[in-house]
């Protein structure tokens, strides 16, 4: 059996800042729209809209059996929600994932974002703290991407940010990151938590979809009957962040953010490096 290397040439990741670009604009516009009263399937058509009007296709609905452009998880659901009819509410906890699959090569990437609700502050606190520092654990996941020798070194970095934040959060164990490329989900797995395993290298031409998802309470999942949505055993919210990331030559860079991750990456001291 022929085996492709995990590792992509120069050329190829030239290839993936499109998809990445595409995937960051897809998710900004949703973002911008969710407020109370907005359904789900809006989120959904939002980003449908911007992929489509950029030449790009959904690389969701790609995989077998999926006809969404995104996945939306709210509250006790963690990852790979429908989405449908369901209306956002006030407090609301929202995870939104999407990719773009653009001339052969995709991009994947996951925000979460806490609906206002003036009239819980104490909900609100406790749902933002819970995505700030989901994205945080991705953020030095991304660090250790740059700094590291293994990509082991990931999951270390993301877990010891989680159990470094004193909340008691879980991390879950059944879902990981991947690589990607031509295909949305490639070798190698990347671990949200420390294995025994220090994976393989990380050198120029690994590009990994670094995501870590979150809960407020137990770890234990499950999957709800429409055979997706994997939601939390204890009810408790979940939060999902994603990104897309290449090394090159001169360095990092996040191909799904619009910054190439200078903002996220700079409490870590590092800074992402443009190429072309
Ligand atoms: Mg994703
Ligand atoms: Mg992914």
């Amino acid at each position: 059996m022929l085996r492709r290397s995990i590792y992509k040439t120069p050329v190829q990741l030239r290839a993936m800042l499109q998809p990445g670009r595409i995937t960051a604009d897809a998710l900004q516009a949703v973002r911008a729209i969710v407020a109370p009263g907005v359904t789900t399937a809006e989120l959904d058509a939002t980003a449908a809209r911007i992929i489509e009007s950029r030449g790009a296709e959904s690389n969701f609905q790609l995989v077998r059996g999926y006809r969404h452009t995104t996945c939306v998880s709210v509250n006790e659901q963690v990852v790979h929600g429908i989405p449908g009819d369901r209306v956002l509410e006030p407090g609301d906890i929202v995870s939104i994932d999407a990719g773009a699959q653009y001339a052969g090569w995709n991009g994947d990437s996951a925000i979460t974002v806490v609906v206002p609700d003036p009239d819980r502050p104490e909900l609100v606190a406790a749902r933002d703290e819970l995505s700030r520092v989901t994205e945080g654990s991705m953020w030095a996941g991304i660090a250790a991407m740059a700094r590291g020798t293994h990509i082991g070194e990931i999951g270390a970095a993301i877990e010891d940010h989680i159990v470094g934040a004193g909340h008691g959060y879980g991390i879950l164990r059944d879902y990981v990151g991947h690589g990607i490329g031509r295909k949305m989900h490639e070798a190698p797995s990347v671990f949200n938590y420390r294995v025994p395993d220090p994976g393989p290298r990380i050198r120029p031409g690994l590009v990994l979809a670094i995501e870590p998802m979150v809960v407020a309470g137990s770890e234990e999942t499950f999957v709800e009957e429409d055979e997706w949505t994997v939601s939390t055993v204890d009810g408790t919210a979940g939060s999902h962040w994603e990104h897309s990331v290449a090394v090159h030559d001169g360095g990092i860079w996040v191909l799904t953010a619009p910054d190439g991750g200078a903002a996220g990456l700079e409490p870590f001291g590092v800074r992402p490096v443009a190429f072309e």
